[in-house]
């Protein structure tokens, strides 16, 4: 696998970054993450004003200008032979003597991109759906910069994996904020598809945007508020969104099953309206 640091494009196992890089120290940085469909980048440009926006929240610089991105992440993505999988980008404050604040704003920032392989179009689960547990939001105030801070989802992602399921959904005074990697939707037994608005407690996903356009055009009734775990379980629908699992349905909440116990139609309408917007059919 051919990985990308610091302007250079070289073999997995000889990319290094030093010890005192305050990503490494500090989670002191931002990733973002582009699906790859057909060999061809989804959504890839808000992907990018989100990593953008991200990095100006916390002062680091952007090393690339769009054009520049999408440059070393087309190469990449032709270097790895990449047809259906995801692009990881990852920019820390770069490599300081250990202390809090910032190191001098000469110092360069790290950057770093790599390919993962993985099938989301041609996902089996999403056949069946997705079971999904809850478990409380651990994180701090500022979800909506995608910072390289995950230990909470890297905890909650293993409580799904102890329970043998795909996602957990984080819940904080009784709501769900969203998936540990996705944004949660729900659809009401009146039929109206729910989410938790944008604000600083949850990233704001690129993947439900698109979704949310899509349910517009096609005239659904789009609710966005906050919803229970008790309105998840009795929801007819319930889905999941993000770069790397598209169009998820959720099939159990927590042991609950949700509907009939399959994806349901309207969560299969909008997956398959994603796809062909993902293939630039849309
Ligand atoms: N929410 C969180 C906490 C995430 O980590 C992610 C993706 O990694 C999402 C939502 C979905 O965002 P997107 O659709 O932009 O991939």
């Amino acid at each position: 696998r051919i990985v990308y640091l610091n302007g250079e494009f070289l073999p997995l196992a000889e990319a290094r970054i030093p010890i005192m890089d305050r990503g490494f120290l500090f989670a002191d940085g931002i990733y973002e993450v582009s699906a790859v469909l057909d060999g061809r980048l989804v959504d890839n440009e808000a992907h990018l004003a989100r990593l953008d926006r991200s990095l100006g929240e916390i002062d680091i610089r952007n090393p690339h200008t769009t054009k520049e991105w999408i440059g070393l992440q087309t190469d990449l993505i032709a270097r790895n032979g990449l047809e259906e999988g995801l692009v990881y980008m990852q920019v820390t404050r770069g490599v300081a003597e250990r202390d809090f604040a910032y190191p001098s704003a000469d110092t360069t920032p790290t950057v770093m991109m790599f390919t993962q392989g993985k099938r989301i179009a041609a996902n089996p689960l999403a056949e069946t759906g997705a079971k999904v547990v809850t478990v409380p939001d651990l994180r701090w105030k500022r979800r909506d910069i995608k910072s390289v801070a995950l230990l909470a989802q890297v905890l909650a992602k293993q409580q799904a994996a102890a329970a043998g399921v795909a996602e957990a959904w984080m819940v904080e005074d009784g709501a769900v904020t969203e998936g540990s990697s996705s944004t949660a939707f729900i659809v009401t037994a009146s039929g109206v598809l729910v989410t938790r608005p944008l604000s600083t407690a949850l990233l704001p996903g690129i993947t439900r945007k698109a979704v949310l356009r899509l349910a517009e055009e096609a005239d659904l009734t789009i609710e966005e508020r906050l919803f229970s775990v008790e309105e998840a379980c009795a929801a007819t629908e319930a889905f999941y969104t993000s770069a790397s699992a598209f169009v998820m349905p959720v099939v159990a909440l927590d042991g609950k099953v949700i509907g009939d116990g399959s994806p349901g139609p309207l969560t299969r309408r909008l997956r398959a309206h994603y796809l062909a917007l993902a293939r630039g059919e849309g």
